[in-house]
């Protein structure tokens, strides 16, 4: 049956402002990374997104890469956006990334003006778009000039591809270098997308960290696997379960579900319990907790971990108790 969203689907999501921009993006947005290439059924994938914009989840980040195989995650969801999301194409916030190897060949890598627009015009057409909302270079390149890469997503935004240009996985001294680029050449980096949760902090460490540096240059932060790929969440507390990314031999290594590892999520787990949440909730509050993060991007194999990480939204705040006593156990 065609999609019709709910009428309530900004009725429980908030939405914070990205960095000194104006634009607001959903504190929860939903990643591609693993689920929606074609090893998932597509009628699961159109559920996910469905179920997703519902509840107000109104971003959906993708790559070029995303699969398996590489490439067809943008196809996919091209085809539930062109078939199910046809008439709200402008409430979406679509990004897309170039960068790690994607095209045959010596030049399909890399900061390159060459592979940056070459991949976003294949992103492009993969996902039957003619713009993406928000256009990342997914890695630094230390064979590319920053100033070429800086160029070539200036260009991206210029020759309308792109509404707005981020980084991802940059360090805070490369961060600043693009920032000051890419306002130099008037295209201000809007976002910087790196790994963040209680289990990985670099986010926080050094001087200056990366979170102080994104907020000097008023750049928003939107953080992936703030559930450390599902390990933060009542997954793994007992074993691993069938269907769980960790048995698909996929991206959640063993070496993470180490015995120390599951005793500080049990510890993590027993806060959540006394706070009335469930551990992935208290992930998500706790990494929502510093106003400088704009987002967390989360993954979801099913509907109901969805409804499961917006309801962390209605949650209690942290008190300053819980914070110390979560420091005990959320440390990389
Ligand atoms: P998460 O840390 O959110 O892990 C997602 C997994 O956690 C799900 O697939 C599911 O595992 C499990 N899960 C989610 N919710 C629940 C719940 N409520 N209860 C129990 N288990 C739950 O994030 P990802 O690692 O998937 O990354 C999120 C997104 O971030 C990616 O899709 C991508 O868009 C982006 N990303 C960006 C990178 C970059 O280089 N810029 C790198 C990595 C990610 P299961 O499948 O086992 O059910």
């Amino acid at each position: 049956p065609p999609y019709s969203p709910a009428a309530e689907r900004y009725e429980r999501m908030q939405y914070r402002k990205v960095g000194v921009s104006g634009l607001r993006l959903p504190a929860i947005s939903l990643g591609t990374w693993h689920n929606f290439g074609d090893d998932t059924p597509l009628m699961k994938q159109r559920e996910l997104l469905r179920h997703a914009f519902d509840l107000g989840i109104i971003h959906f980040d993708l790559a070029n890469g995303y699969g398996p195989p590489q490439g067809s995650t943008e196809k996919n969801v091209g085809r539930i956006l062109a078939e199910d999301f046809a008439g709200l194409r402008k409430e979406l916030l679509i990004s897309t990334k170039a960068g790690y190897p994607f095209v045959p060949g010596p030049n399909g890598t890399g900061g390159t003006r060459k592979n940056i627009l070459d991949s976003l015009d294949i992103s492009l057409e993969s996902l039957r778009l003619d713009y993406v909302d928000i256009f990342y270079s997914h890695r630094f390149d230390p064979e590319t000039p920053i100033e070429e890469t800086a160029s070539a997503l200036d260009e991206a935004v210029r020759s309308g591809r792109a509404r707005y240009v981020g980084i991802s996985s940059y360090s805070a001294a490369r961060t600043q270098q693009m920032a000051q680029e890419l306002r130099r050449l008037g295209t201000p980096l809007l976002i910087h997308q790196p790994s963040y949760s209680m289990l990985n902090r670099w986010i926080e460490q050094g001087s200056p960290s990366l979170l102080e540096t994104t907020e000097q240059e008023g750049v928003g932060v939107i953080a992936f696997s703030a559930l450390a790929q599902g390990l933060l969440t009542n997954k793994y507390l007992h074993g691993i379960p069938e269907g769980s990314r960790a048995t698909q031999g996929k991206t959640l290594r063993e070496g993470m579900l180490s015995e120390e590892n599951l005793d500080r999520i049990r510890s993590l787990n027993a806060i959540a319990e006394r706070r009335g949440q469930t551990l992935a909730q208290m992930a998500l509050t706790w990494a929502l907790r510093d106003p400088r993060i704009t987002s967390l991007l989360i993954g979801a194999s099913r509907t109901e971990q969805l409804d499961d990480v917006v309801a962390s939204l209605e949650g209690p705040e942290l008190t300053a108790a819980e914070l110390e006593e979560i420091d005990q156990y959320a440390q990389d």
